[in-house]
């Protein structure tokens, strides 16, 4: 058993508050009801009352989910002593150990951040709604209702800044979509090019990945475009204008939108000068104690990695924000019982690369390592593929026996197969 049960709780009552329930903030709010007794309180602040697990948004778009496959009420991944409020956070006041949402005040002992980072289309010069994104549930939704009528012509997937959320997705969109072309037999009367301002895919993962990713994409006859820096897009000519480049004719526009924090970070002092948390790359504490932020929100600087003259972060990852959550999670329960808070964030992180065909690739590796991330990249297989499914599953159904099912079933698999599953 995990050594927080040493200490005793000796403490009065304590109140734990986190920000956001997404992936982060659903796991650190199960993981902290594992730890502490119930005396203390868990308080849940996150505005919308449904969860949609984002990388099924992929599944949503080609058509293989339904809506309802991958949107749970929120509270059904909940432990029940989790209290949820529904609101919208609007001030975090760390001096004063507050944060206001709708109108109220919750005083907090210790406080998670896990707000992830919100989609700012309106950076976009030229952004319609004729321009798409898998990006959103909606947008993957309105996708797959334009991809249902299309009957062929210029694709064109564009990276629109970075940093962006799962460096992977749009090129597992790419390759989603050759293949929904090739099974409705209109793969020959499509193009599919992919844009980005990266100089390669998946620039953090070193040049041996990114030239696997390109191989793949070029078997595919999927067209990639390192270091394009979207300028503005012209919907009514249906042109997109990329920095120092001609013109570039589409039919259809999938855009990953300008990625930002929301605005009741970004305007406080808890940002850095992008908007963003710095935090302790282990303990993922911010400059006032007792405040952590983990997940998209942070920034958390790589070890060796330039792009092109900027220094690298660590990913935008639901894995990271995951195991950050677990690390918080334990070290404030030690908190609250007195013993040393030892548990440390290590950047081990995984992806299960779609491939289309219900195939898969797996890249996984240390993003801390030095003198810089070592990620690798197992050949594109179909228990990959199955390994997503399965988290997948696990990750939606409810807590409770079904979800610890899932959970033996997962860690079991993932032995099998040879994935480290840490849930
Ligand atoms: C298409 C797609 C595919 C992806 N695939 C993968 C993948 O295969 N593997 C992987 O590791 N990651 C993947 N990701 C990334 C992953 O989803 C995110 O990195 C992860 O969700 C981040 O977790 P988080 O808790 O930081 O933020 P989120 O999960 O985004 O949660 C933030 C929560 O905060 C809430 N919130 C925000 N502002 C407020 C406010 N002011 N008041 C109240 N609530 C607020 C939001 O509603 C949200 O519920 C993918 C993402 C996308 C879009």
């Amino acid at each position: 058993m995990e050594n927080e049960t040493i200490g005793i709780e000796l403490n009065n009552m304590k109140t734990i508050i986190i920000l956001g329930g997404g992936i982060g903030g659903i796991i650190s709010a199960n993981e902290l009801s594992n730890r502490i007794s119930r005396k203390h309180k868990i308080i849940l602040i996150e505005k919308n009352k449904e969860h949609s697990f984002a990388p099924s948004y992929l599944w949503l778009m080609n058509g293989d989910r339904k809506t309802n496959q991958i949107n749970v009420p929120l509270k059904s991944l909940l432990k029940k002593n989790i209290e949820v409020v529904y609101a919208l956070v609007s001030e975090i006041v760390p001096n004063e150990q507050k944060v206001k949402a709708d109108q109220k005040e919750y005083h907090y002992d210790f406080l998670v951040i896990a707000l992830g980072a919100d989609l700012a289309t309106e950076k976009i010069q030229g952004w319609d709604d004729n321009i798409h994104t898998f990006y959103t549930f909606e947008g993957a939704v309105k996708l797959n209702e334009t991809l249902k009528k299309f009957s062929g012509g210029r694709v064109a997937i564009v990276v629109s800044s970075m940093p962006y959320k799962c460096p992977g997705a749009p090129h597992e969109g790419a390759m989603l979509l050759e293949d929904l072309f090739t099974a409705k037999g209109l793969r020959e009367k499509v193009e599919i090019s992919l844009f980005t301002p990266e100089p390669q895919p998946l620039p953090v993962a070193g040049p041996e990945l990114g030239n696997a990713v390109k191989s793949v994409l070029n078997n595919k006859g999927i067209h990639f475009y390192p270091s394009m820096q979207l300028n503005f897009v012209d919907t009514k000519l249906k042109q997109l204008n990329f920095n120092g480049n001609d013109p570039f004719e589409y039919d259809l526009l999938i855009v990953i939108p300008p990625h930002q924090a929301p605005a009741v970070i970004s305007t406080s002092d808890l940002a850095n000068s992008n908007g963003w948390i710095d935090v302790d790359p282990e303990f993922l504490e911010t400059k006032y104690e007792n405040v952590f932020a983990i997940g998209d929100i942070t920034s958390i600087l790589l070890p060796g990695r330039w792009i092109p003259d900027k220094p690298m972060m660590l990913p935008k990852a639901g894995v990271f924000a995951h195991l950050q959550a677990v690390v918080v999670a334990k070290n404030i329960a030690k908190k609250i019982r007195g013993v040393e808070t030892d548990e440390r964030f290590c950047a081990d992180g995984y992806c299960m690369l779609e491939a289309g065909k219900d195939l898969a690739g797996f890249a996984y590796g240390d993003f801390f390592a030095e003198p810089h991330p070592e990620v690798h990249l197992k050949r594109i297989g179909k228990k990959w593929h199955i390994a997503k499914v399965l988290f997948e599953k696990w990750w939606l159904s409810p807590i409770g026996t079904k979800k610890i099912l899932y959970r033996y079933f997962l860690q079991a698999s993932g032995k099998l197969i040879g994935i480290p599953v840490n849930l």
